[in-house]
């Protein structure tokens, strides 16, 4: 019988990166900005209740209750990308699944970190990878169900 789970998934990154539009892209298949969106995996339907920064990053740090609970979380681009795995390392649950994405792929010519070195990173820190544009929509849904089928599903996780 398919189940129904349930999880928090935070966003990271620098200001402006593109954070708020790759999750808009995502729960709404839309590009132009506290939303909630589903995934199926293997028949089950997984949750995802997403907390967007809402620009506080510019604090250089976030607030504790951000990462409270946090089962997954989305470091958007390379930018600084260390500063926020160490924030998240040092503040949210040891077991959180923590995706690497590098955004405006559209603007692939003005790459500043390329393919290798963002997966070599990536494979030394023991994040997911993976590029997407939220402008044209490529790789957004693939970085959300690649954290998909890496959540633990628990009796924990279930929804009620
Ligand atoms: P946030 O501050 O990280 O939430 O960033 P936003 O989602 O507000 O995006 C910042 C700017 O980058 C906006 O002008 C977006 O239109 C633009 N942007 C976001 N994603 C992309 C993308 O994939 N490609 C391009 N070309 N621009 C993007």
């Amino acid at each position: 019988m398919p189940k129904i789970y349930q999880y928090k998934l935070v966003l990271l990154g620098e200001s402006a990166v593109g954070k708020s539009s790759l999750v808009l892209r995502f729960v709404k298949n839309s590009f132009s900005d506290h939303q909630e969106s589903t995934i199926g995996v293997d028949k089950d339907t997984l949750k995802f209740e997403i907390w967007d920064t809402a620009g506080q990053e510019r604090y250089n740090s976030l607030a504790p209750m951000y990462y409270r609970g946090a089962h997954a979380a989305v470091v958007d681009s390379f930018e600084r990308a260390k500063k926020w795995v160490t924030e998240l390392l040092r503040n949210a649950s040891p077991n959180i699944v923590i995706a690497l994405v590098g955004n405006k792929l559209d603007l692939a010519t003005h790459r500043q970190v390329t393919l290798e070195e963002g997966q070599a990173y990536a494979d030394e820190a023991n994040l997911l990878f993976t590029e997407a544009s939220a402008r044209s929509g490529d790789g957004v849904s693939e970085a959300f169900i690649k954290i998909a089928k890496k959540l633990p599903k628990t009796e924990q996780q279930m929804a009620s």
